[in-house]
């Protein structure tokens, strides 16, 4: 039995003309949700987002919520978009208590303690950083935090960057090919908690392969830092012709991310992106492996040149990775 944390104020959070960040991203989510054995759990609207983010930042996003303006370019609000990123925050605070999924929006994992984060053009539709809430709010230690959304966590990773107890495993498509154009394997985490942040490239095109030779990797950090608590921002934007990115998954790859979880007795994940078939297909397989139904999906491959140009990266990703993990 999954337990999933949502309420309908997720859909209210809406844009006035066409944007790929909309309330249907839900329904398509529900979709898949229903075919799986599920509970479902109310969120709870939080009142302290400052322990996340800046004072000015927040009331940067309260004004601009009510005025129905846009914080940038990519980034709309409407008069619900302040509260729905309040229990978003909620949300993902009772995933972490029930083990569970929080189907929430707005997405949080580009935002950064006062916004954009380490350099990048625009929020990218996130406005506060749901999955950092629990930890800030526990004061826990010792948690790993996997976000495999196609895009770079740099919100998430700017918010824990300096602090050696947070693990940050962020996989991503190659930087020089999509938004927000940083989180190379050279951003490691600051001084005292060298290491402990982990920026893993997929090329465009590359595909459950690719992930496949990350999984051994993240587990053996995962057996060295020895985490308590394993929290995922779950995006679905990687999945094979769901529409923001060129990379290539399949059921077989949120599968298996599902089930690097099972391991851990306490665990929650929250949705970040994910537009259109990710959300059905994906996130259905995500569920199966995050519950640990035993399921058989077949693999999809990559080209040999796509191949190739991941296996350098890897090489140098794990060069870095040596310094401070046994793989
Ligand atoms: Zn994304």
């Amino acid at each position: 039995m999954i337990t999933i944390v949502y309420d309908d104020i997720y859909k209210y959070h809406a844009p006035k003309k066409y944007h790929v960040e909309n309330p249907s991203r839900i329904d398509k989510a529900l979709s898949a949700i229903n075919q799986l054995e599920v509970k479902f759990e109310k969120p709870v609207k939080v009142d302290d987002p400052q322990i996340v983010h800046s004072e000015d930042y927040i009331k940067l996003v309260e004004k601009h919520s009510k005025l129905e303006e846009n914080l940038d370019a990519d980034t709309y609000t409407n008069k619900y978009t302040y509260e729905s990123a309040l229990y978003a925050m909620g949300g993902a605070l009772k995933a972490f208590e029930t083990n569970g999924f929080a189907l929430v929006r707005p997405p949080g994992h580009h935002a950064g303690v006062n916004g954009r984060a380490l350099g990048a053009p625009t929020l990218g539709f996130c406005i506060f950083n749901s999955v950092a809430y629990p930890i800030k709010r526990y004061k826990l230690k010792r948690v790993a935090i996997i976000d495999f959304d196609v895009h770079y966590g740099n919100g998430t990773q700017e918010i824990f960057y300096d602090d050696p107890d947070i693990l940050h495993i962020d996989l991503h498509q190659d930087p020089r090919t999509i938004y927000p154009g940083t989180g190379f394997a050279d951003m490691i985490g600051g001084k005292d908690a060298e290491g402990t942040k982990i920026n893993l490239l997929i090329p465009p095109l590359g595909s459950d392969d690719l992930y496949e030779e990350l999984i051994p990797i993240i587990q053996a950090i995962l057996d060295d830092f020895k985490p308590v608590v394993v929290a995922y921002s779950a995006g679905f934007d990687s999945y094979v012709g769901d529409g923001l990115a060129s990379v290539n998954a399949t059921e077989y790859t949120f599968y298996n991310f599902g089930r690097i979880s099972n391991k851990f007795t306490r665990k929650y994940a929250v949705l970040e992106g994910g537009y259109d078939k990710g959300l059905v297909k994906g996130l259905k397989a995500f569920l199966e492996g995050f519950a640990n139904l035993k399921i058989e999906y077949k693999k999809n491959k990559s080209s040999d040149a796509v191949k190739s140009r991941f296996m350098n990266y890897l090489s140098e990703e794990k060069n870095i990775l040596r310094n401070y993990w046994s793989i």
